[in-house]
C-alpha cells in the first residue's frame, strides 16, 4: 500500500501541498490546471509552457454549500469555494467547515481521501480558512 495524490498531475504531497501550474514563456500568463494545448492567451504552443509551482493559499471569491451529491465521497454538506490563488488561477475547491465567507483568506491542505481499487491510499487537496 502506497500514499500518493488522487491527481499526481495537479499536486505534489510536500508540506505545504503544492499546486502544479504552468507559465507561458512567451506572455507570463500563469494557469491552472496545466493545458496540454498551448497558451490559451497568445497562443503559444504546448512546448513554450514551463512547469510552475503555486503556492496552496488564496482568497475566496465565492461559496456554495452542496448538500446532495452523486457520490458517497465527499460526504454531505461540504463546500466549495471559488478561490484566487496567490499566483493568479482561480480554482474551485472544498474548504472544510461551513464558515468560510467571502474574502476569507485559505490554505491547502491534505487530506485522506479513500482507497483505490489496489488499496493504495489516496490523498486530495482541500482548503482551510488561514487562522
Ligand atoms: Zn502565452
Amino acid at each position: 500500500m502506497t500514499i500518493q495524490a488522487r491527481h499526481p498531475h495537479l499536486l505534489r504531497l510536500t508540506d505545504p501541498p503544492v499546486i502544479l501550474g504552468h507559465r507561458c514563456t512567451s506572455c507570463s500568463r500563469v494557469a491552472f490546471p496545466p493545458d496540454p494545448y498551448g497558451c490559451e492567451q497568445c497562443g503559444s504552443s504546448c512546448e513554450d509552457l514551463e512547469e510552475l509551482d503555486l503556492e496552496a493559499r488564496g482568497t475566496v471569491h465565492a461559496v456554495a454549500t452542496v448538500h446532495r451529491h452523486h457520490r458517497p465521497y465527499p460526504t454531505t454538506p461540504f463546500t466549495v469555494a471559488v478561490i484566487e490563488l496567490s499566483g493568479g488561477p482561480v480554482i474551485k475547491a472544498i474548504v472544510a467547515g461551513s464558515q468560510v465567507g467571502v474574502g476569507a483568506e485559505v490554505e491547502g491542505v491534505l487530506v485522506q481521501d479513500l482507497e483505490d481499487t489496489e488499496g493504495n491510499t489516496l490523498v486530495d487537496l482541500q482548503f482551510q480558512v488561514v487562522q
